[in-house]
């Protein structure tokens, strides 16, 4: 493992300032929360930062707040306390779920919930340091001839990277937003525009310039006639990542929809909402044919690669009793 220097921030506004000296320096730095996915990274060699800026000793960037209108959440809150929130357990199960479902009890006690939705993708090939592959510099994305079978569907090319974070679909669901502190100072952005496909940007997964930070998530209150419901299929129930997830958060009356929010999570290089369904689902009855029609209006336009056609199926259904599910 290459050497780094560690700096223990002190403040966010700290944080930025090193961040932006680095980069102007032209040095390389990582900013690290439970450190839980950036440094098996640094162990294997795929980032090599000289410095490494820890945000974990920033104080009061861990709080969960409830509020009116909905819930406060730190950047550096773990993903254990949200699953065992108990407001948030009953205010925002999915989340709640989601963050439950990610990784193992040890990561969770001591993964972020901002970690979790930077982290790096977990494909092979990116996190082999045998690979050079298209997101760190190389010519090629390796799951084109090789071995694709969890990678994306929907939205890929040319890098075809799924997104790795369980808690980012149920937050897109959710309507969240997220706060980034910069050397321009704060911003705010919906959670959606937050990450990047590849073919804006193949060498990063989300908005973030050098110097920038997240410092918060905030998630409004689900409206009172609305339902949710989260789901993740994966090969084995622990520390494995979602080959499809859905979360969906449907607001009804009677069974007929008035909104609907479908995100699916292991299809695509970002937290992929199906818009077109959420417009298909608008006024009807939610039965199962209805359900099962959106899921297929869902999946229109995937592009499986050879290994991973299996996942159109998969998602359709997982949307199909999602739907069913959340009225
Ligand atoms: C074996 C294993 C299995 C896993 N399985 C799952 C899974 O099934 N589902 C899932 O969702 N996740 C999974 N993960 C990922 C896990 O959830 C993350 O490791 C964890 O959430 C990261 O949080 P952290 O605070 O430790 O992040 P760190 O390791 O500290 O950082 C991760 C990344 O986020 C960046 N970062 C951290 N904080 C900030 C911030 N405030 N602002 C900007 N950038 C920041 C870092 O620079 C780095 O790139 C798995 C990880 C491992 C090691």
């Amino acid at each position: 493992m290459k050497s780094f220097q560690n700096i223990d921030a002190k403040s966010v506004q700290q944080a930025v300032t090193l961040l932006q000296k680095f980069n102007h320096e032209k040095k390389s730095a990582l900013v690290v929360g439970g450190g839980s996915e950036a440094l098996q990274l640094m162990k294997d060699n795929v980032l090599t930062p000289d410095y490494v800026v820890n945000l974990k000793t920033i104080p009061g960037l861990d709080t969960i707040r409830e509020e009116r209108g909905g819930f406060r959440i730190g950047a550096l809150a773990k993903l254990a306390d949200i699953e065992d929130h108990p407001a948030i357990r009953e205010k925002l199960l999915i989340l709640s779920d989601a963050a439950g479902d990610a990784a193992s009890p040890q990561i969770r006690n001591a993964g972020t919930i901002a970690g979790n939705l930077c982290q790096r993708p977990f494909c092979w090939y990116f996190r082999s340091s045998s690979f050079n592959c298209l997101r760190k510099g190389g010519q090629m994305c390796y799951t084109i001839t090789g071995d694709g079978r969890f990678h994306a569907i929907l939205g890929a090319g040319p890098s075809y990277i799924v997104h790795p974070s369980d808690t980012a679909p149920a937050l897109v669901a959710l309507g969240a937003q997220i706060k980034i502190a910069g050397p321009a100072g704060e911003k705010t952005v919906p959670i959606e525009k937050f990450f990047v496909l590849p073919s804006v940007d193949f060498k990063k997964e989300n908005i973030l310039n050098p110097g920038e930070i997240v410092t918060e998530i905030f998630v409004p209150a689900p409206k009172p006639s609305s339902k949710g419901f989260h789901h993740k299929v994966r090969e084995r129930l622990a520390w494995d990542h979602a080959i499809v997830a859905v979360d969906t958060i449907v607001e009804s009356s009677s069974g007929v929809v008035r909104d609907a929010r479908v995100v699916m999570g292991g299809v695509a290089p970002i937290p992929w909402r199906a818009a077109k369904a959420e417009e298909f689902l608008r006024g009807k009855k939610l039965d199962d044919a209805v359900a099962k029609q959106a899921g297929e209006i869902a999946l229109e336009g995937a592009k499986p690669l050879k290994d991973n056609i299996y996942k159109v199926k998969m998602a359709q259904d997982l949307v199909q009793r999602g739907l069913l599910a959340s009225v």
